[in-house]
Order: C-alpha cells, then sequence, then structure tokens
C-alpha cells in the first residue's frame, strides 16, 4: 500500500530510505497477564496515570502521524483491552483522513465482552496472541488461568464480524513446539490465520538459543507432512511468509525476526502509551512527544521531534543468533514498550 505513492515533502524518511508509514500505538502499558517471554521475572514498574496519553494527544498525534504519510496504526500494549473508553479512541482514530487501516493486538482475556462494541465503533481486523491450547501449559506461561477464555472470545469476535483474525503464537522450543499441528488443525476448524513467530529476547525474559526455534524447521515438520503452498505476500513490508494447507481453511505463517530479519522492509515507529517514540523495537533509544506536547509544541515543532526519531532509527537489529556472548538487551522490554 506504502509504494503506491511517491514520498511526499512530508513523508516520515528514515536515513536509509525507508519510508515509516506504520505506527503501533500502546495504549496502555498494563497487561492482564504476565508472560514469562514479554516481561522480566521480577515484573516492570508502571507509569503513573497521567503519563499516559489521553484521546485528546493520541488524536493530535494520529493526525499529524497521517498527515506525515501514516496509514496503518495498530493499537497494541501492555493489554489494548485494559484500556477504558477503547471503542471512543477506535471512533476517533477511524475517522482519521489517511489512517487505512487499524488493527488492533491483543491477548483476548477481555475479548468476549468487548469484541461487538469495538466491531460496531470501526475495528476491523485483530491478532490474537495465544501460546498454547492447554491450560496448564497457558497458565504456568502467563501466570494465569484460561485458554477457554480466549477462544471463547475469538468466536465472539468471529460472530461480531471480524474477519481473517490471526492467532499469534511465540514458537518456544520444548514448551509449545508440540502444539504447530493442533493450531494448523484449530485454524482449519474456525477458519483463523496463525502466526508463529520467532522467540524473540528481551531483559530478563529468559532467551536461550536452546529455546529458539528458527521458522525453517518448524516449516520443514509441518512440509514433511502436509504438501503446503505459499502464497505471495499481500504488502512488500509485510514481514509474515505465509501457506496454505490445500483444502484446508485458514492460512498459517511466520514471523522470522531474528533468523530472516524484515529490517530492510520496516516501515514501523512505536509510540509507547506515554508517548515516548521509539524507531526500533530493538534499540533504546527513544523521544519523547508528550512533554512537549503538554509544553504547548506546534505540530511543526512536533513533526520536527517525529522526524528526528526516524532519523535515529538503526539500518537492522543487532544478529543475536550470530553473538555467541548473548543477546545484550537491557533496557528492552516488549510489554512497556508496546508489542
Ligand atoms: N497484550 C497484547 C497481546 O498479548 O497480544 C499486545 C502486546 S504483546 C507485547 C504483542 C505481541 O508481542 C504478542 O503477540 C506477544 O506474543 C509478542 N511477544 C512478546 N514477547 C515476545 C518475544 N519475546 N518474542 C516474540 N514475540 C513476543
Amino acid at each position: 500500500m506504502e509504494t503506491r505513492h511517491p514520498p511526499t515533502p512530508e513523508a516520515i524518511v528514515d536515513r536509509f530510505g525507508r519510508r515509516l508509514v506504520y505506527l503501533r500505538l500502546s495504549v496502555t502499558d498494563r497487561c492482564n497477564l504476565q508472560c514469562a517471554y514479554c516481561r522480566p521475572a521480577e515484573g516492570v514498574a508502571h507509569v503513573d496515570r497521567e503519563e499516559i496519553l489521553r484521546f485528546e494527544e493520541i488524536d493530535r498525534l494520529a493526525r499529524l502521524f497521517a498527515g506525515m504519510g501514516v496509514t496503518k496504526v495498530r493499537l497494541t500494549g501492555g493489554e489494548p483491552l485494559l484500556r477504558r473508553r477503547l471503542p471512543e479512541l477506535v471512533r476517533r482514530l477511524t475517522a482519521i483522513p489517511g489512517i487505512r487501516s487499524l488493527p488492533m493486538t491483543t491477548n483476548g482475556i477481555l475479548l468476549e465482552e468487548s469484541a461487538r462494541p469495538l466491531r460496531e465503533a470501526g475495528l476491523e481486523r485483530l491478532n490474537v496472541s495465544l501460546d498454547t491450547l492447554r491450560e496448564d501449559r497457558f497458565e504456568a506461561i502467563t501466570r494465569s488461568s484460561g485458554p477457554g477464555r480466549v477462544l471463547r472470545g475469538i468466536e465472539e469476535a468471529q460472530r461480531a464480524g471480524f474477519q481473517q483474525i490471526k492467532v499469534n503464537v511465540v514458537l518456544i522450543r520444548g514448551f509449545n513446539d508440540d502444539e504447530v499441528f493442533d493450531f494448523l488443525a484449530y485454524a482449519d476448524a474456525r477458519d483463523v490465520n496463525v502466526r508463529f513467530i520467532e522467540f524473540m529476547p528481551f531483559e530478563g525474559n529468559g532467551w536461550s538459543r536452546e529455546q529458539f526455534l528458527p521458522y525453517r524447521e518448524a516449516l520443514e515438520r509441518i512440509t514433511a507432512r502436509f504438501a503446503v503452498e505459499p502464497l505471495p505476500r499481500e504488502h512488500s513490508s509485510d514481514p509474515a511468509l505465509e501457506f496454505r494447507v490445500p483444502k484446508q481453511r485458514g492460512r498459517f505463517g511466520f514471523i522470522a525476526s531474528l533468523s530472516e530479519s524484515f529490517c530492510a522492509a520496516c516501515t514501523r515507529l512505536r509510540l509507547s502509551a506515554d508517548g515516548r517514540l521509539r524507531p526500533c523495537l530493538h534499540q533504546e533509544t527513544s523521544v519523547d512527544l508528550k512533554g512537549p506536547l503538554r509544553s504547548g509544541a506546534t505540530d511543526a515543532d512536533l513533526a520536527r521531534l517525529i522526524r528526528g526519531a526516524a532519523h535515529l532509527k538503526q539500518e537492522a537489529h543487532p544478529d543475536y543468533l550470530a553473538d555467541l556472548a548473548g543477546p545484550q538487551v537491557s533496557g528492552i522490554t516488549m510489554t512497556t514498550i508496546g508489542g
């Protein structure tokens, strides 16, 4: 979608010529799960409520980003469904000219009750994170009960009109890699798409090379059983490598962030719930937008700060797999940055 239009003078372009058109917007830093791979074991300090961007502030920034060529805004967190009055925010964001796509990534725990109001507010696409279909494993990884709640949430979302729901599965060797076929069967049964995500290292999340499962290995296991059909990428910047099993519903795909990094085609910026703009998930640097916003910055001032953050975007994240000393990821925590 972003290649259809030549960059305008307002466009956000980084030092490597990548045009940044995709904003991942964290609406809260709080989460109702404590996934072991997402946050340090000792937990994370939460931001004070008054530091969290208000809807008017998000609206103003989103309009500014849209004016600078951003066409896709993903709602994320923390857990976005914990943000009060989220349908109101969806209504505001869908009304912004230029924003053509507004998906959300959620853990689905609160989806059963929230799907319909969000759909009615104009949300069209959902990614639901679910790493295991087994109760005991779900409790072990999230420190909470209930794949059942998430599955009911997905069903309710389908009844509310969400189509092509994507289920995100972080594959961890020795934990859930024996569930690959269960997820393919689930995709077929419920007509959802499954995306297997490579396990990435973040501060204190227990990442190890032994637990890392490269996507090729998972794909080989699947191709040993099924003659799968590769599917063309919907957009050149879409990181997923997608496939389908003939005669089965639902696609499956891989986000191979480590073994086949997609940095060269990256179009993303991330705005944390407290208004810090981060050029890359794997980079500690961020630029504060909330302070200037609250102390009277003009749109031109804010646009300068946004361009400054884009300018800091690194060419590629470190090659964690090549680093025999182990990944250096201090200060980088998925849940607080916004996944
Ligand atoms: N709470 C929401 C959810 O669970 O989808 C949104 C935030 S969560 C941080 C966004 C995504 O990041 C989830 O799909 C989660 O599985 C993924 N994620 C978190 N830590 C990860 C890691 N270490 N490696 C790969 N993906 C990770």
